[in-house]
């Protein structure tokens, strides 16, 4: 390179506006198509299991509760999660979705990748269960 164009570039380097994001202070949105954590709309859900049968990656789990009643916990492990978005295509309800915005999912330990969704007793019931599996089931999976 001749050194009149090095001393161009130098000074153009100096005047433009940095090509690099100031993240994590400045967050830009994600493209629409991303895929981010994965949500569960319990409305429509009739725990068929197909979503927990097709993960590649073993990455849910739907804990029937009450199935005439339609109460089920669903339990989503993140750090399995590859987001093919498979669970997604096989959900035949429409219950699940990958959020665009939800992407910084790293963490430094295992346990808060785990999510569990569901009524709140339910919830606890299967998550004190798990914690002592002597305890009374709290459906079945
Ligand atoms: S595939 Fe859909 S309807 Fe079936 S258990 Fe999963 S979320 Fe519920
Ligand atoms: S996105 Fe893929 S890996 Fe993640 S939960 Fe759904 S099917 Fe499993």
């Amino acid at each position: 390179m001749k050194l009149a164009g090095m001393w161009k570039d130098a000074i153009d380097g100096l005047v433009k506006k940095p090509v690099t994001e100031r993240y994590p202070f400045v967050r830009l949105d994600a493209p629409p198509r991303l895929r981010g954590r994965l949500h569960w709309d319990s409305t429509e859900c009739t725990g068929c299991q197909l979503c927990s049968k097709d993960c590649p990656a073993d990455a849910i789990e739907v804990i029937t509760i009450d199935k005439k009643a339609k109460q089920f916990v669903f339990r989503y492990h993140v750090d399995r999660c590859t987001f093919c978005a498979q669970c997604v295509v096989s959900c035949n309800k429409n219950c699940l979705s990958m959020s665009s915005d939800e992407w910084e999912l790293a963490g430094l330990s295992r346990g808060p990748m785990t999510l569990t969704f569901g009524d709140e007793e339910h919830v606890a019931a299967v998550l004190a269960q798990r914690a002592d599996p002597d305890a009374e089931p709290a459906g079945s999976e």
